[in-house]
């Protein structure tokens, strides 16, 4: 039985008509570049995760970069990251002209350590990026905290993590500004790229809006630096079908975790909450392993899909080999980098699946 890494076939297939439709719908229409279909996403995406404003974009990178632009955050200033995260959270910094500043994460939930974050703060340092990897929050509470008493700003990474909660309050409403990516691999995924950015402020909001769109505040009227960063019509009526299925979906993976809980054996170090106040969505199922490199040997063999999210931190990427970082810098991510791998994950996974991958898991610990 061969098993992918993530289906995005058999998603599409159980809500082919009304995706087909709505593709037909904005072809039909031929209004291509925004439109009422991308105001009724934005609108319907922040109604879901309570907050009042959101601004579709071309991509959750796109989307990083702007809230950082928008928040006035350039050359000479210091943005706080974790050191393990898709390099376009770091990426982004640099891209307004500001310094990333990598943070290691605490070892379970592979999230920004609070206390370190606080660590590294110097008189440059003007916000900080908290990614909720893998669809785990990160420990919002005690780093709004840090960010309150520092006055920083907190840019939420949630490209990982749409509808994830701590106490019931959704990722992307505790910062200042939070930015969205809807990869078509992502827990709400388009058919091509496209990203958001919400925020409960609404100057900030317009000021997101208008970087996006050429720096215009209406057409013609261009009054600061822009881009063309939109969202495009197609993907918002894509985003906008599939997004009353999101909450079923997002139960689904946590059925599927809950079967992994369940058939890997102990010696497995499973994906934690802090607590179950966190709702995690699993985005990826990462576990730890000592003999990953058997394992994916054997699923090689068994053509089972994998992926390691992400096999070298952020500062020690050639990248970023100007700053001179080593592993004795971030102990954790650099330790773990060795152990995670991903296993299958999506919605549609059944319970026979999750059996056999955590069988070959088994076999190796
Ligand atoms: C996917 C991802 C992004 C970037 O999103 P794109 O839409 O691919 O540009 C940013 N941050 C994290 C943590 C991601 O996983």
């Amino acid at each position: 039985m061969s098993i992918p890494f993530v289906d995005l076939k058999a998603q599409y297939a159980s809500i082919k008509s009304e995706i087909d439709l709505a593709i037909a719908g904005v072809i039909n229409n031929t209004s291509f570049i925004g439109g009422p279909i991308v105001t009724e996403f934005e609108e319907a995406f922040a109604d879901y995760l309570g907050i009042d404003h959101c601004v579709g974009c071309a991509n959750g990178t796109d989307a990083i970069e702007i809230a950082l632009q928008a928040l006035g955050i350039g050359a000479g200033d210091e943005v706080i990251v974790p050191a393990n995260s898709w390099i376009s959270t770091a990426e982004a910094v640099n891209a307004v002209g500001a310094e990333p500043v990598f943070v290691d994460y605490l070892a379970n939930e592979y999230t920004l350590d609070p206390v370190l974050t606080e660590l590294a703060i110097t008189n440059k340092t003007k916000a900080i990026i908290p990614v909720h990897l893998y669809g785990l929050p990160a420990r919002m509470p005690e780093l709004l905290t840090v960010a309150q008493s520092h006055q920083l700003k907190i840019v939420e990474d949630c490209a990982q993590a749409h509808g994830a909660r701590i106490a019931g309050q959704k990722v992307g409403t505790f910062g200042d500004i939070a930015t969205f990516s809807f990869y078509p691999g992502k827990n709400l995924g388009a058919y091509g790229d496209a990203g958001g950015i919400v925020t409960c402020d609404k100057l900030l909001a317009q000021r997101c809006r208008m970087i996006g769109n050429h720096g215009q505040l209406s057409k013609h009227n261009h009054q600061i630096l822009g881009r063309n960063s939109r969202l495009d019509t197609l993907q918002a009526a894509i985003l906008k079908t599939k997004l009353p299925f999101l909450e079923q979906w997002i139960s689904q993976r946590n059925q599927v975790a809950h079967w992994y809980g369940q058939y890997l054996n102990e010696n497995v170090q499973c994906p934690v909450t802090p607590g179950n106040t966190y709702e995690h969505v699993y985005h990826l199922y990462v576990i730890r392993t000592r003999q990953r490199a058997h394992l994916m040997d054997a699923f090689d063999e068994s053509n089972i899909g994998y992926s390691v999210h992400y096999p070298t931190p952020l500062p020690l990427l050639e990248t970023y080999a100007y700053q001179n970082k080593s592993e004795a810098d971030i102990p954790v991510a650099s330790l773990l980098a060795n152990e995670i791998i991903s296993l299958p994950m999506f919605p549609e996974m059944t319970e026979k699946q999750v059996q056999t991958v955590a069988g070959i898991v088994n076999s190796f610990n």
